[in-house]
């Protein structure tokens, strides 16, 4: 059962409880009220007519007969109430209303009230409208006389009738009351929960793929708001996360063809190659060593690539750093002398040593092999006769190498994507590798929490800045 008829359902039963226990006291309350203002206006008038006939005034002769004394009667007979004087054997002396002699018979209040010569009480049906309540009080009239005992009566017709109406007028009252609010919880449970129907109805649209949609908020502060405005934060932080992961595959599979295809152009040439060698070149004096020395360099250049890719795909899988405490400037003084030996004069390679104070942590091998990756694509994009200075400088917080050289530039479009795996600026340039070198060195400066940024002027140079904090994040933070 939809939750919306089981609140409905409950307060109807509650409601539907509440108003018939409130109805029926409320009921009998009334009808209480009014039976007993019959016997007390009976049994009140009853004593004052008593009171009058026992001074010798409430009786006087007319036409030599008792009646009851105008006075007397306007005082007392009024609203319903009947007076009725007895002698000592029941026989009606005056009355302020005409009881049939056969029904008189059936009043048997008087007996008791003469007999035990006190006040008596009960019911009496006088006429077929129904029951008399009727209260006799014994008398003995001063001046003497018949009169023994005197009754006040008073229908309960009039009472009986108001109690009728009253009940008719709580039960109607009680049922609108009633149908009003199970109609008025129904709505309020249906406007409750409307917004729930929206959310499920949304949320099955996401469900079948669309994450990025998010679920309709109708009021931010109640309950069902705060469960959705929580459902879409979920549902944006998964979005981000199923976006992550698919970058992640996709530069994985750029990756992984990428590098199928840098490594084809090395084997069709060996392939090509060998080819040559067993149709006809094994023979020939010229063509044999030439086949054998290109072999030998595409298998060299694939060796190298492959150990670039077995580099970047290890810091794929966080091989952790060894960070230790060292001295930048050294570590650039040795990448310095190595590219100096592996130049041969073909550029000139500056590198003033700082006075110290270029301490920081950091992993000594990976940074070496930045710092030369840098060194060597300097001397590879310079033409002979350029030169190359080394620069290292204390910023504080952090430390910094520059390496500038006067070599060919790099165009300003290709400047932010020479870090990219695979870039090449461009693909004619001699010199070039297979544009992993700058890949690597970013992933280590990466690792360190570094900054490696590259600024050039196309045909006048190229500047690679590393900027190493001194104490990385990643060494502290284990
Ligand atoms: P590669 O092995 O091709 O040198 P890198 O990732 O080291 O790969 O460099 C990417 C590209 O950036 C190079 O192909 C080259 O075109 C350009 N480049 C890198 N360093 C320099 C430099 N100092 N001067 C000019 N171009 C450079």
């Amino acid at each position: 059962m939809p939750i919306r008829w089981r609140l409905t359902a409950f307060n109807a039963l509650a409601i539907g409880a509440i108003l018939t226990v409130l109805g029926f006291a409320l009921f009998f309350l009334l009808r209480e009220t009014l039976i007993s203002s019959v016997e007390d206006a009976a049994r009140d008038r009853a004593f004052a007519a008593a009171r009058s006939i026992n001074i010798g005034e409430g009786l006087e002769e007319e036409d030599g007969r008792l009646v009851l004394d105008d006075d007397l009667v306007d005082a007392i007979a009024f609203d319903g109430v009947f007076i009725v004087v007895r002698d000592a054997d029941g026989n009606i002396i005056a009355q302020t209303i005409g009881i049939p002699a056969g029904r008189a018979s059936e009043d048997e209040v008087w007996r008791t009230a003469l007999e035990a010569d006190n006040p008596a009480y009960g019911t009496v049906e006088f006429s077929e409208e129904g029951l008399d309540y009727v209260y006799a009080v014994p008398v003995s009239p001063s001046e003497g006389g018949p009169a023994r005992v005197v009754e006040a009566g008073k229908s309960y017709l009039p009472a009986e009738e108001n109690v009728r109406d009253i009940a008719i007028v709580l039960a109607s009252g009680i049922a609108a009351a009633f149908l009003f609010s199970v109609a008025g919880a129904y709505l309020l449970a249906r406007a409750a929960m409307s917004p729930v129907g929206a959310v499920v109805e949304a949320a099955r649209r996401i469900t079948e793929g669309d994450l990025s949609k998010r679920l309709p908020v109708a009021r931010e502060n109640d309950e069902i708001g705060g469960l959705t405005s929580t459902i879409n934060v979920m549902l944006s932080r998964l979005e981000g996360a199923f976006a992550r992961l698919e970058e992640t595959l996709a530069r994985q599979r750029r990756f992984a063809a990428d590098a199928s295809h840098e490594l084809r152009t090395p084997l069709t040439s060996i392939n090509g190659y060998a080819e040559v060698l067993d149709e006809w070149g094994l023979e020939d004096p010229v063509v044999a060593p030439e086949s054998v020395a290109a072999i030998r360099r595409e298998s060299e250049r694939m060796m190298l690539m492959v150990e670039d890719l077995l580099t970047l795909t290890r810091g794929d899988e966080d091989n952790p750093m060894s960070f230790s405490h060292g001295d930048l400037g050294e570590v650039v003084g040795e990448a310095v002398d190595a590219a100096r030996a592996a130049a041969s004069g073909k550029v000139a390679i500056e590198y003033a040593t700082p006075n110290g104070g270029m301490e920081a942590v950091f992993d000594r091998e990976r940074i070496r092999q930045a710092v030369t990756i840098l060194l060597d694509n300097a001397v590879k994009y310079t033409p002979e006769g350029g030169s190359v200075s080394v620069e290292a400088k204390d910023l504080g917080e952090s430390v910094a190498m520059t390496v500038s050289d006067t070599g060919i530039g790099i165009p300003e479009g290709d400047l932010d994507r020479v870090f990219e795996r695979f870039y090449r600026v461009d693909e004619a340039r001699s010199e070039a590798g297979a544009g992993l070198g700058l890949a690597i060195a970013r992933q280590i400066s990466d690792a360190h929490g570094a900054h490696i940024k590259a600024e050039s002027e196309r045909g006048r140079g190229s500047m690679f800045t590393l900027v190493l904090p001194k104490e990385p994040e990643a060494a502290s933070g284990g």
